[in-house]
């Protein structure tokens, strides 16, 4: 999780000490954990790894058996509710504040990535990050009536290089005339071209949400596309500013939630795909 706020000393009061990137781990659920491989320390924030030396390779082994990783939590067997309210939840509350927020998920293929970020579709209870985000944004502008707050929303797939936008009206003319390029400039990076839809209320969002899942699993099938490699990024642009102080200036940020491409190695799995 990372946060940057635009240029504003508040930064460091209000963040006081917290971290500005956290890495938690989250563990799938299964029937058979692989206890004696796998210990988390009693403080739930950190996870040793121990394997067992290959025989095969011979008396003179010096292959690594033991890892020991430091984090900001462990998530076993943890609740769609509670890796919410652990990773992500401060960082979208502070949206409205003006502070810039990434929620970014790494792993394996099949680690859990996509049920993380966006969840099960077909279960309330399980749904993910992308969602409860949605909800908590205008659950707060609801809480804030003092306050003018716009929201907008885009959702970009990025594969083979090449630049998807899943909320795209126009239709797909493939990648070489793709009209979206990344730009750099004082403000961050953005992408050039690519749709920012005004959602004024809970329900456009969502139904933007599934539309571009919608448009993902299309894309996917039509172009061949191995979904497992492609990184998905759905944004949330925040816009703020009083209703009654009149001089108080705009205030904006981004929330970027990040279902990335499987973390394989393509040589070692073979799933190299054109
Ligand atoms: P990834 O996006 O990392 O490739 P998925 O999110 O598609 O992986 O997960 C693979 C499968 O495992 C899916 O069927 C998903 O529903 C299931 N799954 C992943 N994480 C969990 C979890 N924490 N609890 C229950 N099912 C899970
Ligand atoms: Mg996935």
């Amino acid at each position: 999780m990372k946060r940057h706020k635009n240029g504003n000393k508040q930064y460091f009061t209000k963040m006081g000490t917290r971290k500005k990137v956290q890495a938690f781990v989250r563990v799938k659920p299964t029937d058979d954990f692989a206890h004696d491989m796998i210990k988390y320390g009693d403080d739930n924030k950190s996870i040793d790894i121990h394997l067992k030396k290959d025989t095969r390779r011979g008396v003179v082994n010096n292959q690594q058996t033991d890892w020991s990783f430091k984090l900001d939590g462990v998530l076993h067997d943890a609740t769609q509710d509670l890796v919410y309210e652990t990773v992500a939840k401060d960082a979208v509350s502070q949206a409205l504040d003006g502070y810039n927020g990434t929620i970014m998920c790494y792993g394996q293929t099949g680690a859990g990535k996509t049920y993380t970020m966006t969840g099960a579709t077909e279960n309330y209870k399980h749904r993910g990050i992308l969602p409860r985000a949605l909800q908590q944004v205008f659950r707060m502008i609801e809480e804030r009536p003092t306050h003018a707050i716009t929201v907008r929303v885009s959702y970009l797939e990025i594969y083979n290089e090449n630049l998807f936008d899943l909320l795209s009206t126009l239709p797909y003319v493939g990648p070489s005339v793709s009209p979206m390029t990344i730009v750099e400039n004082p403000q961050g990076v953005f992408i050039k071209g690519l749709s920012v839809h005004l959602t004024s209320q809970e329900e456009d969002a969502f139904s933007l949400l599934f539309e571009g899942e919608t448009n993902r699993i299309i894309a996917s099938h039509t172009m061949n596309k191995n979904s497992s490699r492609s990184h998905c990024i759905f944004t949330i642009y925040v816009e703020a500013h009083s209703r009654t102080l009149s001089d108080e200036k705009y205030i904006t940020s981004k929330i970027n939630l990040v279902d990335l491409a499987g973390s394989e190695r393509l040589g070692k799995t073979g799933k190299v795909e054109f």
